[in-house]
């Protein structure tokens, strides 16, 4: 299983518009944030989670050739804004449509952004994407692994928490982006994960997101063989990584890879 870090940024990125702190004049490149999302290739299977409004710059950097399914985590602009570029993706299948997972409120969000999205099969102009929506079971069994999600608190909403299992492999993923808190059913989900991305948004609370050392705690009780830290702000430097964090877990960058 290969992961493939497109974005590790807030809702702002890094550097945020018409700010001048160190952060955002920072030189060093893990530094520069796009908004947060991640390619998962399993056993072949291409799996796109999220599309940010940096979604086709970030797939042209990393030569993302194709997406079999997509994953919303949840509605919220960061996530969703770049999904009409979906629509070379869509081109490229054999039936013009793309399955789309998500939940309740991630469904609500695209039927009101992306009606034209949505035609029925033969109505569909060339060139627009088209998306097959769905909504995702705790549990998805496919032939290249399986999928599990959970419900992760974030504010008044939840985000899909999810965990994926390679087949043949058995190695296994788990992605909790944008929470305030890791619920214990989804901590046992994640504890035999051989990789966490975790929300870490910054050194201090947040009513909506889970700070650096509530994500510690976190981890420190999940146990993962390893952990990146994602959906970073501008008070986190990359640099400072080795002070903030033990040393199995690391600050996640725009265009890290992992393979499991
Ligand atoms: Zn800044
Ligand atoms: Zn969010
Ligand atoms: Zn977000």
């Amino acid at each position: 299983m290969e992961i493939i870090v497109l974005g590790s940024g807030t809702s702002h990125g890094v550097p945020m518009i018409a700010c001048d702190c160190a952060v955002c004049r920072s030189d060093d490149p893990r530094d520069r944030r796009s908004r947060a999302s991640v390619h998962v290739v399993m056993n072949g299977l291409r799996i796109q989670i999220d599309a940010t409004p940096e979604f086709r710059v970030q797939v042209l950097r990393e030569s993302i050739p194709s997406i079999d399914l997509f994953i919303l985590t949840h509605g919220h602009a960061d996530h969703i804004l770049g999904m009409d570029d979906l629509r070379r993706y869509c081109d490229l299948r054999a039936d013009g449509t793309l399955p789309v997972y998500c939940h309740e409120e991630g469904e609500g969000r695209v039927r009101a952004i992306y009606p034209y999205a949505l035609a029925p099969r033969g109505e569909k102009p060339d060139g627009y994407a088209r998306f097959d929506l769905r909504r995702l079971p705790a549990r998805l069994d496919l032939p290249e692994g399986v999928i599990e999600s959970t419900l992760l608190p974030h504010g008044r909403i939840e985000t899909l928490g999810l965990v994926f299992t390679e087949a043949g492999s058995g190695r296994r993923f788990a992605y909790y982006t944008d929470c305030k808190s890791v619920p214990p059913a989804a901590r046992d989900l994640a504890r035999s994960a051989d990789l966490l991305l975790l929300d870490g948004l910054r050194p201090t609370p947040h009513p909506t997101h889970q700070s650096i050392p509530e994500a510690l705690a976190v981890v420190a009780d999940i146990a993962p063989r390893q952990t990146y830290l994602t959906h970073l702000t501008h008070a986190v430097a990359h640099r400072d990584e080795s002070s903030y964090l033990p040393k199995e877990v690391g600050f996640a960058f725009d265009g890290l890879r992992v393979c499991l």
